[in-house]
């Protein structure tokens, strides 16, 4: 499998050299040349088999000359067959009539980061092991995307991981999740700013040629295909658990990122007869609006209940982009450099179509988020985070077909989001026993100015 560059001027690459690689050096996000298409023969078989199983055969073709078969399959056991609490990995739990909750919490950090987290360690592990060379990572998080990657990178030979997250924004769980991880390959960064700046601080690393080669980074945001490719696996195992391909099946997405409702958007272009694709954002919405009006501008983050969700500016928006433009990369670099001067741009009619044909999009405030959590506890007894709770409001708003089965995404464990948990719903949610001590635990990290130069010098320091 081949890989190209949404802006069109950066070389093909096969999945080692995306994996390693991160953002595009033209600046763009690497994407496959074509998606594998799997029959509805394919994924009838998926019903029942181990979870571990299915992600080998929808993982298989992405990897195709960079992986042995027996060496991923050895990845794959490691990561779900040991790394998750729970033994179905994707457990499905119904709510209503036809609607079910994916729980995608039952990971080492209690969100669903750690399905592609866990198992893109081990490609860094197993490329560089093969290369004799050593990686930098840097990554900003506003919460999960941090604590998943530290799991996963944490005391690996060959890696040095920097997270960058903003100070003060970000849970104390989630705070501690990184920062308690004492192993000397992981440097914590509170950077003064909030999320847009510590990805912008990640950006313009990458976009330094000079300092990246120097140091040899490579990102462990959405940005990485890997990334995004592990988070297919659960589309395939949920909707087939639910009668697909004999039948539609929809899903509701919390996003931040849009890197997990594009995995979903991946799986239908492969062949799962998906029927609806609900984009559910908090307060920060621009993806809703621009669904709305076709006009993607950033207008400030607000601080919500759903820390993880708070972003202006989301980097996998620019895959889907290129799709709707037709995979033409001159439109992609048109509507970047727009971005760029003008914090901001105004889809064309046409791509705005495509748009909305492929997706719908609703809100949900601190308010009716806080709401849907008391509501689904009183009616039913469960207790679900302030994430999950977003995307059960909007699946409520969007849904077009009960007799459609809508699956909403279920991000993270209620203990990650304790407070909001409580204050909505009297219930304290308790932490996992492997976590149990983790607020008494010691934490190592450092402060930085939202500033690139001495960012830069923060990690030639380490090397
Ligand atoms: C990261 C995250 C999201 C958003 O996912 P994206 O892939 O960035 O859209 C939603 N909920 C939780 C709990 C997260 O950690």
């Amino acid at each position: 499998m081949k890989y190209i560059s949404t802006r069109g001027e950066a070389e093909k690459l096969d999945f080692e050299g995306v994996t390693l690689t991160g953002l595009a050096r033209d600046g763009g996000l690497y994407v496959p040349e074509e998606l594998p298409q799997f029959s509805a023969e394919k994924i009838r078989s998926f019903r029942g088999k181990p979870y571990a199983e299915v992600a080998f055969e929808v993982i298989q073709p992405f990897v195709a000359g960079s992986l042995s078969d027996a060496d991923l399959k050895a990845m794959l056991d490691a990561t779900y067959g040991k790394a998750f609490r729970h033994p179905a990995v994707a457990p499905l739990v119904q709510l209503g009539a036809n609607d079910w909750l994916l729980e995608l919490f039952h990971g080492p950090t209690l969100a669903f980061k750690d399905f592609a987290l866990q198992l893109l360690g081990r490609f860094f592990d197993h490329f560089t092991a093969k290369r004799g060379q050593k990686l930098t990572i840097l990554g900003a998080t506003s919460g999960d995307t941090g604590s998943a990657a530290i799991e996963g990178c944490r005391g690996r030979d060959n890696v040095t991981i920097y997270m960058l997250h903003p100070k003060d924004r970000v849970s104390e769980v989630q705070r501690r999740q990184m920062t308690t991880v004492l192993e000397d390959n992981v440097v914590n960064i509170a950077v003064e700013g909030n999320f847009d700046d510590c990805q912008a601080l990640v950006k313009a690393c990458f976009n330094d040629l000079d300092f990246r080669d120097r140091v040899g980074l490579t990102a462990v945001n959405s940005i990485n295909w890997a990334r995004v490719m592990a988070q297919i696996v659960y589309y395939f195992t949920s909707a087939a658990a639910l009668g697909a391909p004999d039948r539609e099946i929809s899903y509701t997405v919390p996003t931040g990122n849009f890197g997990d409702i594009f995995a979903g958007y991946i799986a239908k272009g492969m062949g799962l007869p998906i029927r609806q694709l609900v984009i559910a954002t908090n307060k920060n919405d621009i993806l809703a609006r621009t669904l709305q009006s076709g006009s993607y501008r950033a207008d400030g983050v607000e601080a919500t209940l759903s820390p993880s969700m708070d972003i202006q500016v989301s980097s996998n928006f620019e895959r889907l982009m290129f799709d709707l433009a037709g995979r033409d990369a001159a439109e992609i670099r048109a509507y970047m450099d727009t971005l760029t001067a003008e914090k901001g741009f105004d889809l064309k009619q046409g791509h705005l179509e495509a748009l909305r044909a492929s997706f719908a999009a609703s809100q949900a405030d601190d308010a009716l988020t806080a709401k849907v959590m008391a509501d689904l506890y009183k009616a039913s007894g469960y207790v679900a985070d302030p994430h999950t709770a977003v995307g059960l409001a909007s699946a409520a708003v969007c849904n077009t077909d009960p007799s459609v089965p809508m699956v909403t995404l279920s991000t993270a464990h209620p203990a990650k989001f304790g407070a909001a948990v409580t204050d909505a719903t009297g219930v304290n949610p308790t932490l996992p026993a492997h976590m149990a001590d983790l607020l008494s635990r010691e934490e190592r990290l450092i402060t930085l100015a939202n500033d690139v130069t001495a960012l830069q010098a923060r990690i030639m320091q380490g090397m």
